[in-house]
Formats: structure tokens, C-alpha cells, sequence
């Protein structure tokens, strides 16, 4: 049920100072009614554009100018107080009403037809489908030959280095999607040795996701072979297996509901050191309530994504290949 249009207008009054002290936005003022500092929208990659974001007090509006921003935002420079709730948290139009309305406690004409949104955040509201994607990756870079990364897999999986600007810029970036195969984000790894070796988008949830878990399914294999990181989803994806990847060492409820919900066979594969002969016993004690499990003890020192598909296929069950 929408909301009527004359809650919609009451919901652009409102100050949008206020708006952004929600999400711990902090200004400067540059005028009597206008406000500007770093742009905290997550469209915003560029850092270059420090000081691009400005909000006007008097006319309840904001704006950031940096093209790369603009862009990806459809090329809007900016809105009102319900377009900035729906930017910050990925949702609708809608949702970011209610949600403003839940906040500054504005009366719908009919308020039984209005529910406040839930405060917490359901596992759904975790990691929402991105709305954009970047544009000039290269497939065929240097870097994804020197980790044994075939051209096919990495324009299968979209991975790349990303030649644009902001917070990726100069990285090989990885699409995330969540396991309807909605884009929902995109990690960023160093590739001259600079830290932090992995960036990912502010608000994203690793725990709340298998990486490849879409690909996976549907390659309708019922054995999946679980490892640490995004490079070594590939290469295992590369020997001919069902592979998802778990984006470090840590394992949630959720994500062995995922994993559960979809196979009733997996093999642990993470690496070949402490954390992930710890990560594995803890991992298996989870899931063996729910589906058949076992792993693969690589020796010290050795990670999946050093193996050629050989070495892999040595190590893992043949049953489960699926190519
Ligand atoms: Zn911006």
C-alpha cells in the first residue's frame, strides 16, 4: 500500500540536518543556510571529491556534485529527505518513508494503513541489491594470469581491475551477489601489495552471504565445496566444482542456513594453517546437524588458490566434480 502523496510532501519538510544526524553525518556550515562536507552516500567512490556534499537548510535539500556520484546515481544531483534515506539504505522510495516517518513521528492521514518499519534489521534488509554496477573492468588483466585465473572465469564471474575512480580505483574488483544472484556489493582487492588487501562497501555484511552461493546452486551439483576467499572459489570453480566461498575465516547461523538450504553435501577446503584448521572444526560442528560434512586437510601452508586444478582435483573427492 503506498503512501498517500500528502505524507510523501510532509515527509520532504522535514529538516534535512536532521536526516543526515541520523547517520552521524557532520557538516560544516558554508553560508546561513547551507551546510558541506565529505559526501557519506554510498555511491560515493571518488576521493578525489572531498568536499563535494552540501545540504540546504531553507530549502531541505541536498546535493553532491562529483561526477562519479552523480553518475551512479543516475546522473541526479541530488533530492530530498526521502531520497537520501532511500540512497543510505538501499531501499524504496516507500520504505525510506516509513522509515522517516518512524523516526520524526509524522501522523499518516490513515493511520492504521501506515506500520512503522521493524527497527531491526531482518536478515532481507541486510546487503540490498546495489542499483549500479562499474563500468571499464578488465578481464584480461596481468594480475588475474599471475594468480592462475583463466579470461573465461574472470568474465564469468565479472572480476577485473577497475580503472575508475574512488575507493576502488586501481583494484581488482569482485561482484558480491546474495544467492537470487542480486549484485549487492563489490570487494576490492590490492594488487600492489597495499593495505588493506580487501575493501568492501561501509554497511556490507559479509556474514550474511556466501560468496558464488548462486552460481553454485544452480549448477545443480548436490556435494559443495566450501573455502576461505574469492580466489580460491576460482581456482576450485576452475577445477570443475561447486564451490562457495565464505570471504575470510568466520561462519555465521545465517550462512549455514544457506548453505543447508541448498546442498546436502559439503567439503571444507580452507587453508592449510592455524585459523583455518580451527575455522574448519568449528564450521563442521555446525553444519553436521544439518548435512553431510567433510574436509580436506591441506598441508601447512598451503591455500587453494596456489593449486592448479590438478593439485585441486588431488585433494578433493572426485564425485564432486561438476564440469
Ligand atoms: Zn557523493
Amino acid at each position: 500500500m503506498p503512501l498517500p502523496q500528502a505524507d510523501f510532501q510532509s515527509l520532504k519538510q522535514i529538516p534535512i540536518d536532521q536526516v543526515l544526524a541520523r547517520y552521524g553525518v557532520k557538516l560544516r556550515p558554508a553560508g546561513p543556510h547551507t551546510l558541506y562536507g565529505a559526501c557519506p552516500l554510498p555511491t560515493h567512490t571518488s576521493r578525489q571529491s572531498r568536499e563535494s556534499f552540501s545540504a540546504d537548510l531553507s530549502r531541505r535539500v541536498w546535493a553532491c556534485h562529483s561526477a562519479s556520484c552523480m553518475a551512479a546515481r543516475g546522473g541526479r544531483i541530488g533530492g530530498h529527505a526521502i531520497d537520501l534515506v532511500a540512497m543510505m539504505e538501499h531501499c524504496g522510495l516507500r520504505q525510506a518513508g516509513l522509515r522517516l516517518q518512524d523516526w520524526f513521528g509524522l501522523r499518516a492521514t490513515d493511520p492504521p494503513a501506515v506500520r512503522p518499519p521493524a527497527r531491526t534489521s531482518a536478515p532481507a534488509a541486510c546487503n540490498p541489491p546495489l542499483g549500479f554496477t562499474l563500468q571499464g573492468i578488465d578481464s584480461c588483466h596481468p594480475y588475474l594470469e599471475q594468480r592462475g585465473i583463466f579470461p573465461a572465469t574472470a568474465r564469468l564471474f565479472g572480476v577485473g581491475m577497475y580503472p575508475g575512480n574512488g575507493f576502488l580505483a586501481g583494484r581488482c574488483v569482485i561482484p558480491i551477489c546474495d544467492d537470487n544472484s542480486r549484485l549487492v556489493a563489490y570487494a576490492g582487492r590490492a594488487v600492489h601489495g597495499e593495505a588493506p588487501k580487501y575493501r568492501f562497501p561501509s554497511g556490507f555484511r559479509k556474514s550474511h552471504l556466501l560468496f558464488n552461493l548462486d552460481r553454485a546452486r544452480h549448477t545443480g551439483a548436490r556435494h559443495v565445496i566450501l573455502v576461505e576467499g574469492f580466489f580460491d572459489a576460482l581456482k576450485v570453480h576452475q577445477a570443475g566444482h561447486a564451490v562457495v566461498a565464505l570471504m575470510g575465516t568466520s561462519f555465521s547461523q545465517r550462512q549455514s542456513d544457506l548453505l543447508a538450504g541448498y546442498f546436502p553435501r559439503a567439503t571444507l577446503m580452507l587453508d592449510g594453517d592455524p585459523p583455518g584448521r580451527r575455522a574448519a572444526d568449528v564450521i563442521a560442528q555446525f553444519l553436521l546437524a544439518k548435512m553431510t560434512v567433510d574436509k580436506v586437510e591441506l598441508p601447512e601452508g598451503v591455500q587453494p588458490d596456489q593449486l592448479s586444478s590438478t593439485e585441486i582435483n588431488f585433494w578433493l573427492p572426485r564425485t564432486t566434480i561438476t564440469l
